[in-house]
């Protein structure tokens, strides 16, 4: 459960590069974006397409994700959809990747989704 009365967290989470981007201070190749998150293209893509989708909202990830913010998943599912529909890559297939904490290569503390696609992605991942 995220206390978000809990300014470590608040910091944490919104000082990142990617909270800089969400508030329009740092610029980023935008794809998309609604009330609830933006969309835009990783600076060091790994795919033709790899864009993140990251909430407005400063939450740290996955592992700290509470009832709302589970809801919000939902809702950055469906963002992750319409880019892949904005890059073309609906029909040819696309992955959605969290990483969640050091094992994973979690480096941004700002929960974000990955979108890739645009070529054959191996499986599984390294
Ligand atoms: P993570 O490793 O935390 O899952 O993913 C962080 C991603 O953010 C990496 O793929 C990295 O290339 C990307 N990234 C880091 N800094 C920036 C930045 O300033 N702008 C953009 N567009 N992407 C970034």
């Amino acid at each position: 459960m995220v206390d978000h009365t809990d300014p470590t967290l608040a910091e944490r989470s919104s000082d990142t590069i990617f909270g800089a981007i969400v508030r329009g201070e740092v610029a980023a190749d935008i794809v998309y974006e609604n009330q609830h998150c933006v969309a835009f293209r990783d600076v060091n893509p790994q795919a033709p397409t790899h864009v993140l989708v990251v909430p407005r909202m400063p939450v740290t990830g996955l592992q700290e994700a509470d009832e709302w913010e589970s809801m919000l998943l939902g809702v950055l599912l469906r963002a992750a959809r319409k880019v892949a529909e904005i890059e073309g890559i609906e029909e040819s297939g696309w992955r959605v990747v969290i990483n969640v904490g050091e094992d994973a290569g979690q480096t941004v503390p700002h929960l974000h989704l990955h979108v890739l696609g645009g070529r054959p992605l191996s499986w599984p991942p390294g």
